[in-house]
């Protein structure tokens, strides 16, 4: 498996000033003991500190690289507080999260939106990887409806890109990565067990690998829900968990730094 690890920071929309100084450089200062070249790190704060958290992050941006948690399908023109891809472009942006479930919940954002943003990040010539999330929620799971939701979710995307031509292209599809977030584990402190995530991530590496089974083998599909230092060492030991999305302890340098550690490991 020569798949890099993925791990994103989902700030949400946390942080100040004052606050993201703190953090980003006490992230900086214990991350500069312990860097792997096998993880790909990013950090997604809030847009509006994009320009702050760059500045701080300074050269150590090609370590610590910079992500969205949204963006706008449009390219540009009259959709007011919206961002596209080329304005996040100007900030030197590795990754966008599209379709969080808050977003999927509390912005309406249906399979449809979310594919064209998925899109709309693969088809520019660029380097910016949109990270899909997909998950189901606690009565989906409990009524056995979990590999439906996340089939459905999974293909509505790719069933777009291959409307618009660019499914076939392994080059530009490999830059996907797929986050499976249950709902049930945002935020609750409810994480799923190993085996339960591993099982989800491995049914949608096989609905990619009916595709091509070169880019089921290359796409990262990492995990998020709850994520922490006391968590992380078991759910990456899986063999189809490539990194994960962390909300709440992202939030917390020290905790944050010790996820990271135990993927290096
Ligand atoms: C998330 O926001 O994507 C997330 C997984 O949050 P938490 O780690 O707080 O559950």
């Amino acid at each position: 498996m020569d798949r890099k690890y993925f791990l994103a920071a989902n700030w949400k929309m946390n942080g100040s000033l004052k606050a993201n100084k703190e953090l980003v450089l006490s992230i900086k200062e214990q991350f500069n003991k312990i860097t792997s070249n096998n993880i790909e790190l990013v950090i997604c704060p809030p847009d509006i500190y994009l320009d702050q958290v760059k500045n701080l992050l300074d050269k150590d941006i090609e370590y610590i690289k910079l992500g969205a948690q949204n963006v706008s399908f449009e390219a540009n023109g009259a959709f007011t507080g919206q961002t596209s891809v080329e304005m996040l472009k100007d900030f030197n942006i590795s990754s966008i999260i599209i379709g969080h479930s808050e977003r999927r919940e509390f912005n309406n954002e249906s399979d449809l939106d979310i594919a064209k943003k998925i899109y709309s990040v693969l088809h520019l010539d660029n380097n910016i990887k949109p990270i899909l999330c997909v998950g189901e929620s606690l009565t989906a799971r409990e009524s056995g409806e979990t590999e439906n939701i996340i089939k459905n979710q999974v293909i509505k995307v790719l069933d777009f890109l291959k409307e618009k031509s660019i499914l076939e292209n392994l080059e530009i599809m490999q830059r996907l990565v797929i986050a499976y977030e249950p709902i049930w584990a945002i935020g609750t402190g409810k994480v799923a067990t190993a085996a339960q995530a591993n099982e989800v991530n491995r049914f949608i590496r096989e609905l990619i690998q009916k595709i091509s089974l070169e880019l089921s083998d290359k796409v990262r599909i990492i995990y998020g829900g709850s994520v922490k230092s006391n968590n992380a060492l078991d759910l990456i030991s899986q063999p189809d968990i490539d990194g994960f999305l962390v909300g709440g302890a992202s939030l917390d340098a020290t905790e944050f730094v010790k996820i990271y550690s135990h993927m290096c490991n």
